[in-house]
């Protein structure tokens, strides 16, 4: 039995690095196994790889757009290989630090599989290490269609698509969620015909019912082709790939993503161990995994109806709190504002979007954004709601001019 630990932690992504880092702040010793790398979904196939891409993306798309403000690129073009590079750097570079930060906490990282035996006991590489507490931070995995099998070559998950260094003239992708609306803005971008399949009513359906709406006038006027109310009910493979729809309809394409969720690892719980993360199974979000991590070992709480979502691209989709159609006819006030009826829209030629602010008694209970800047722009909200703070004492706040914060100030006058 090696030296006696007072947290072990398995996992080292957001859930896991966080817990570590907090508990050796507070002078614990902390032992972390990974087996993989330190980062986890999070920082090497998840959130940073995919908005470093869309960086790229919105930069070649907003060049390609540059005519009508002044700017002439002639031969513009993308070498999508050096764009997964750069990925690749960025992940890198955090990676190294996230290491440093750990090391420099003195936190012992083992970088091999683990498995916890009980609620004090956790083996790896035939060791057994003792623990005061453990903490399971093990993540979560790409989903699989149901009856379909990720062959990694065509039909590809959210970590097949990060490395590939072509672009495909063609994608399917299955699933409007996060990851599937952000890849179709990615792939679109540089210029593939994108096909979405949703088997929902409306394109992401955890949204609100105006922002699905107006996330779909977006995909038409980028040309991206949406089927929702139907599933895929097989795909053929042979050199390029059949999707085959319940509705009838077959698509043709050389690539198919399936984004169709993510399932928690390791779902056999152990009594006395803390699941933390996307492994608990409830919010899968890096900040939700953060925050749990905090709770679990600095006795912050957090309200979990208070945790936005973010949807990243050109322009950023952002909410948090009540959606309109979860609330009652006749007991909330509603003020939707135009991005474009702002100054600073009309400057940065970013016109699209609205800010949507929904009260009752005088409170925010919920606000959908969808603009530049939408994934700040939704906090100033989010404190406001944390603290109870009302929509007349919001009014008193001065906000700088031009932003797109206005926008928000603008709102309140209408609720
Ligand atoms: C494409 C994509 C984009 C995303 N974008 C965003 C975003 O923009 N914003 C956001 O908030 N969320 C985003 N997410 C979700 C986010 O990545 C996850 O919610 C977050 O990573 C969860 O953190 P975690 O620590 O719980 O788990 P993970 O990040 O999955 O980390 C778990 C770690 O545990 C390790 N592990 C598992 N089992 C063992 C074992 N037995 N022994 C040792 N190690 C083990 C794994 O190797 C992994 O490193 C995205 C996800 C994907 C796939």
């Amino acid at each position: 039995m090696e030296k006696i630990y007072d947290i072990g932690i398995v996992g080292g992504g957001p859930a896991g690095y966080t817990a570590a880092l907090h508990a050796a702040a507070r002078g614990l010793s902390v032992i972390l196994f990974e087996k993989d790398c330190v980062g986890g979904v999070c920082l090497n196939k998840g959130c940073i790889p995919t908005k470093t891409i869309l960086h790229s993306a919105e930069l070649f798309e907003e060049l390609k757009c540059g005519e009508s403000i002044g700017i002439f690129t002639s031969d513009l073009t993308v070498d999508f290989a050096k764009v997964i590079e750069h990925k690749n750097q960025v992940v890198l570079k955090l990676r190294k630090s996230l290491e440093l930060m750990l090391k420099n906490r003195k936190v012992t990282i083992v970088n091999s599989k683990a498995k916890i035996l009980d609620s004090g006991t956790i083996e790896a590489d035939g060791k057994r290490y003792e623990c005061s507490k453990i903490i399971a931070a093990v993540g979560s995995e790409p989903g699989k269609l149901c009856g379909i099998e990720f062959d990694h070559k065509s039909i590809l998950s959210s970590d097949d698509v990060l490395n590939r260094t072509t672009l495909p003239k063609s994608i399917v992708i299955i699933g409007s969620g996060a990851i599937g609306t952000e890849w179709a803005r990615i792939f679109s971008a540089f210029g593939s015909e994108v096909f979405v399949v949703e088997s929902a009513d409306c394109l992401l359906p955890a949204a609100d019912f105006e922002v699905s709406k107006r996330l779909e006038r977006i995909f038409k006027s980028k040309k991206i082709k949406v089927y929702k109310g139907t599933k895929v009910s097989n795909i053929e493979v042979n050199g390029s790939c059949k999707v085959y729809l319940e509705n009838g309809e077959v698509i043709e394409t050389e690539k198919v993503l399936a984004a169709v969720g993510r399932k928690p690892c390791d779902t056999e719980k152990i009594e006395g161990v803390s699941y933390i993360g996307d492994a608990c199974g409830e919010i899968q979000l890096a900040h939700f995994a953060i925050k749990q991590a905090i709770s679990e070992i600095d006795g912050i709480f957090f309200d979990k109806k208070l945790v936005p979502s973010v949807i990243y691209g050109n322009p950023e989709i952002a909410w948090v709190g009540k959606r309109e159609q979860d609330l009652e006819d006749g007991t909330y006030k509603k003020s939707l504002l135009l991005i474009s009826a702002l100054g600073k829209s009309q400057c940065d030629n970013s016109v699209d979007g609205f800010i949507k602010l929904l009260s009752q008694d005088g409170k925010i209970v919920g606000a959908h954004i969808i603009s530049k800047e939408a994934s700040s722009l939704i906090h100033q909200v989010l404190i406001a709601m944390q603290n109870n703070i009302g929509v007349e004492k919001l009014k008193e706040v001065c906000f700088a001019h031009p932003t797109y914060s206005e926008g928000i100030f603008e709102a309140l006058f209408n609720l």
